[in-house]
């Protein structure tokens, strides 16, 4: 069965979506990616060269590294949940609202973990 391109429910072979509000919510992502994704790809790198370069400079400067580290995390997570864009193959294979949500779920995950960080950070270090 061929499955809408935004919700995943099963619809006829003649179309991609199964209504006007799934059609909608498509345009509506891809116009977002489009307008954000250099955005998106800016932030994503500064914060997964921040994470490794954090984890190296607290290995002798270590308050520095770990704030590196925990801002770096924290930044990421949020960047994610604003705008949670999934790689293609996420699209095509869970479909745009489902592999928005499962994005959006990994981005409160990397959120939580840099908060914790920091409140670490503030406990250790000052
Ligand atoms: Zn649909």
């Amino acid at each position: 069965m061929k499955k809408c391109d935004y919700c995943g429910k099963e619809i006829s072979y003649m179309e991609q979506y199964c209504d006007e509000n799934c059609h909608r919510k498509a345009l509506d992502f891809y116009q977002l990616q489009e307008k954000f994704s250099k955005l998106f790809s800016i932030v994503n790198i500064i914060c997964v060269f921040g994470i490794p370069i954090g984890i190296f400079i607290s290995t002798f400067a270590g308050a520095i590294g770990f704030t590196l580290l925990s801002f770096s995390v924290a930044v990421e997570g949020l960047i994610i949940v604003i705008l949670p864009f999934p790689v293609e193959n996420m699209i095509t294979s869970m479909k745009i609202k489902k592999a928005v949500n499962v994005t959006r779920l990994i981005g409160a995950g990397f959120l939580i973990l840099g908060i914790v960080l920091i409140i670490l950070d503030f406990i250790f270090y000052l």
